[in-house]
């Protein structure tokens, strides 16, 4: 079933969790450890990540380096096949424009169609660890609105082989990505809202959003969006704070502030084991206060970490 589809025949808030592929060489069932106890919540649908390759420079036995490539967390199609089999909850997998060519996405894109997944999330994905911006593939696409269009051009039985005729059309929903603390390229808020925008008319069916942990960021977002005539359903994107490096690590790596309040009682912890327990009421009471703005989803990023999600939304039902 597709996302939207969940929203619309919603009675209640609904909750969705996100998880990544595991590491290379761990195994499907750490993840199903991690989904395990989720499962009881009855998510609408779980996200899984996508990971592109990394050029690494690898030790050779002469001391000299070799480049490398290596995906440490393949897989994202597959676990979404495999999910949807074994706790039959419908998944999105995430699909990026950084390290594919065109004729890959298509192919992924059939893979999914195939194995009846219905949903995506379209992204253009961040700069490779060895580039200083992002850099798409030759002949690749630089910006999420160029993947997307490619999709709808698939829902609508346009292949990249012109003269196939009688195509048949995929179904995809498609999701798309912002940033209620705007994403940290774009040169402004209104900016960024505009290729948001751009993103909607061209065929996105909701959007979610980067993880923030004050609420009031998340109520401007949408109003600004509305009031330049997005319409779609805006998810709010969630994730507990369980460690004390999690003060410059989150702000570094996703471009967002936490709130001060946050900040002073995490920087009182004096254990990890402390923050966590910080974190988990943090995002308790963001939880409530969004539910009772009457949001549709709660998405929860789980990233290693369940069990506060699953104690989160254990108070929520
Ligand atoms: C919910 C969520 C899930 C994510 N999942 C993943 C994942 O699984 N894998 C992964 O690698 N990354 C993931 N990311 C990170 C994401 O790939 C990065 O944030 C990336 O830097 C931007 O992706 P985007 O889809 O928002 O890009 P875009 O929409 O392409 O925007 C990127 C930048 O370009 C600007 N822009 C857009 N269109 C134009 C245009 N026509 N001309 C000029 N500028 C333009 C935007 O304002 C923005 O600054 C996720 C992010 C979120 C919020």
């Amino acid at each position: 079933m597709k996302v939207i589809e969940h929203l619309q025949q919603a009675k209640s808030t609904l909750f969705s969790f996100e998880i990544l592929p595991p590491v290379k060489g761990k195994g499907i069932q750490s993840l199903y450890d991690h989904l395990d106890p989720l499962m009881e919540f009855k998510p609408s649908f779980i996200n899984v990540t996508y990971h592109r390759s990394e050029h690494v420079f690898k030790k050779k036995s002469d001391g000299s380096f070799e480049k490398v490539v290596v995906r440490k967390r393949p897989g994202t199609e597959a676990i979404c096949a495999a999910i949807m089999n074994k706790y039959m909850v419908d998944t999105v997998p995430h699909l990026i424009c950084g390290g594919f060519g065109i004729n890959e996405t298509e192919d992924a894109l059939i893979n999914l169609h195939y194995l009846g997944i219905d949903n995506v999330l379209v992204l253009r994905g961040d700069a490779a660890k060895n580039e200083s911006s992002f850099e798409p593939e030759p002949g690749g696409h630089r910006y999420a609105m160029d993947l997307l269009k490619q999709v709808t051009n698939l829902n609508n039985g346009v292949y990249l082989e012109e003269d196939l005729k009688n195509s048949s059309r995929t179904r995809f929903c498609i999701g798309v990505a912002g940033y209620p603390e705007k994403h940290f390229e774009a040169p402004n808020m209104d900016t960024d809202l505009q290729f948001l925008k751009q993103k909607v008319e061209a065929g996105a069916d909701y959007i979610v959003t980067q993880m923030f942990f004050d609420n009031k960021k998340y109520y401007s977002f949408v109003e600004a969006c509305r009031n330049i005539g997005i319409t779609v359903p805006i998810i709010p994107g969630l994730k507990p704070v369980y460690t004390k490096k999690q003060l410059t690590v989150l702000p570094k790596t996703f471009h967002i502030d936490l709130p001060t309040d946050l900040a002073n009682e995490m920087i009182r912890c004096k254990t990890d084991k402390d923050v966590e327990q910080v974190g988990e009421e943090w995002l308790l009471n963001q939880s409530r206060d969004l539910m009772k703005s009457g949001v549709p989803v709660l998405h929860y990023y789980t990233l290693g970490k369940p069990h506060i999600v699953g104690n989160v939304v254990r108070q929520l039902r």
